[in-house]
């Protein structure tokens, strides 16, 4: 019998998901570390639930999506029991009541206004919300972030915010040819999230440092990064079907 498309797609996301866990070892191990330390995430924007429930049946136990509709119009339909998902996208203030308790970690808090407005629908729903900062190293195609300069002040002050915990850091790199200077944007991100471990703030526990995409998790692992998004060498080129 001819293999469908679809059970070629699945193969391919066996496929992928084996060279991707091996890469992520050996770049932990490289960066002194276990192999088990770097979290791997599957990112599922555009992707159906069918897939995504493949890749969770393959043990994929984390997944993020960037869009709070996109992700509610696709939770009811996931094997989420032995997965959690995290947002990765821009929170808008006026999606934050939607998604707050939904997801285990918000990645993309950007502002403090969206973290006491995150803190807010927390605290109505009885919850604390982990999120980590999101910090603009200068990637022209991403605006969202605080600048590397501001980071330890606003990360102090949003600690103070009753309702949401600083759980880490998390950044977008920009797409560079130049191997050295993209791993030096990573060690100068890993350098603040220790800063900021070091300062033992009341409030903050820093547990994730979230950066590397699929051009750029091996090279994120080495700069230090604990937790990779990895979402087209995983699924394959994402197909956008309407106005993203
Ligand atoms: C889409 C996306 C990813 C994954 O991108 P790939 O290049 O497909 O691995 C990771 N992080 C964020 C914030 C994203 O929006």
């Amino acid at each position: 019998m001819e293999k469908s498309l679809i059970d070629i797609e699945f193969e391919n996301i066996t496929e992928n998901l084996k060279v991707i866990r091996e890469r992520v070892s050996k770049a932990a191990l490289a960066s002194g570390r276990g192999e088990d330390e770097v979290k791997l995430m599957a990112v599922t924007k555009t992707i159906d639930p069918a897939r995504i429930n493949y890749a969770i049946s393959q043990g994929v136990d984390l997944i993020g999506e960037n869009r709070v509709q996109e992700f509610q119009s696709k939770i009811d339909e996931l094997d989420m029991t032995a997965c959690k998902a995290h947002l990765i996208g821009h929170l808008q203030s006026n999606k934050a009541k939607k998604i707050v308790g939904e997801v285990d970690v918000i990645q993309s808090v950007d502002t403090v206004s969206i973290a006491k407005e995150i803190a807010k629908h927390a605290l109505n729903r009885g919850i604390s919300q982990k999120v980590l900062l999101e910090v603009n190293i200068g990637c022209e195609w991403s605006k969202f972030g605080f600048d590397i300069s501001e980071v330890p002040e606003r990360a102090a002050e949003i600690s103070e915010i009753n309702g949401v915990k600083v759980k880490g850091l998390m950044c977008v790199a920009p797409i560079c040819e130049d191997e050295k200077k993209l791993l030096n944007i990573f060690e100068n991100m890993h350098k603040l999230y220790i800063d900021i471990c070091n300062k033992k703030i009341d409030n903050i526990d820093m547990e994730f440092l979230s950066m590397g995409m699929s051009g750029d998790y091996e090279t994120a692992i080495l700069g230090g990064a604990n937790l990779v998004r990895v979402g087209s060498a995983i699924f394959g080129p994402r197909i956008y079907s309407d106005k993203h």
